[in-house]
């Protein structure tokens, strides 16, 4: 039986790329959005469309019950949907914090939690989860995202050692800068209501995010890229534990370590000036 696939956050950018692309490979695909009418047009691709609000636990209850009912279990699951809270972290608030988390993070674990029992019944499936460079190297401004990517760096990797013995494959993507919705959505959170201290490190926050996506931008990679290898990563016999995908994701971190962090903090300091 061929492996069926749940994607969460599919109404733009990288889960809307992932659902073309398994659907284009065959695989019985569940692409699912907070709202419906955003994914309405991913049917005539081949998609069975679901309603999934990673926040709301009724609804990512009743999508795996879903799956499981019409294919016995979900096979694959990409834990893609997300966003970046930008903001110093003086003045993150704490609503929007945890706003962050109970979206990239504990959303994200609890899907894991209510596909893994059938998973571990049959003794198969995978789960991919997109982190991303930013859980590799830290800038500043956009702590709050960072501190939810490096946590999946961690739940990434305890859960792969937990389950693999029951034939489950956990994969963790770790792409760097995409061509999607992600920067404007994260320039939104900024708080801008009254000027602070802060004011020139938001600015040039402002800038960098436009420059490293503007169009024709260095680096900057199609969601279709990334949704290349989670295709590959589920359809894999041996998937790798993570997948850095492009150039930054792969030599970044390395030039993080080589620097240390007096070095890191001034390249920092120099990319975003206060
Ligand atoms: P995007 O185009 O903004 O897509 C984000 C998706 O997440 C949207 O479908 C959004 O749905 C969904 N989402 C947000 N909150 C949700 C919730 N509570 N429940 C269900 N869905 C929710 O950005 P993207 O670049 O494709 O981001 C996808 C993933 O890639 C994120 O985890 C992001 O952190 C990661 N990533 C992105 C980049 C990049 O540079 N773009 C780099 C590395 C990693 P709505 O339309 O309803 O808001």
């Amino acid at each position: 039986m061929r492996k069926s696939v749940l994607i969460t956050g599919c109404s733009t950018g990288i889960g809307r790329a992932t659902a073309l692309a398994f659907a284009r490979a065959g695989l019985p695909t569940y692409a699912s959005a907070r709202r419906l009418d955003t994914i309405e047009d991913l049917s005539a691709a081949g998609c069975r469309l679901l309603q999934l609000d990673v926040t709301d636990e009724s609804s990512m209850t009743r999508a795996v019950a879903t799956v499981e009912a019409e294919c016995g279990s979900v096979g694959a699951l990409i834990n893609n949907a997300g966003y970046a809270e930008a903001a110093p972290m003086e003045e993150v608030t704490m609503a929007a914090i945890r706003k962050q988390f109970d979206t990239n993070v504990f959303g994200l674990l609890r899907l894991c939690q209510l596909v893994l029992p059938r998973m571990r019944e049959l003794g198969a499936g995978t789960i991919v989860n997109v982190g991303s460079v930013g859980g590799l190297i830290t800038a500043p401004a956009a702590g709050a995202y960072h501190m939810t990517k490096y946590s999946l760096e961690a739940l990434s990797d305890a859960l792969r050692i937990e389950v693999r013995g029951f034939g489950i494959g956990v994969v963790l993507l770790e792409p760097d800068g995409v061509r999607t919705q992600f920067p404007m959505t994260a320039a939104a959170t900024m708080p801008r209501d009254v000027p602070g201290p802060y004011d020139g490190l938001k600015a040039s926050h402002a800038e960098v995010l436009a420059s490293s996506y503007r169009d024709g931008a260095r680096g900057l990679l199609s969601p279709e890229a990334v949704a290349k290898v989670a295709v590959k990563a589920v359809t894999s016999t041996r998937p790798r534990a993570r997948y850095r995908i492009g150039l930054q994701a792969r030599f970044a971190p390395g030039l993080r370590r080589l620097v240390g962090d007096r070095g890191w903090d001034s390249l920092m300091a120099r990319m975003f000036p206060a």
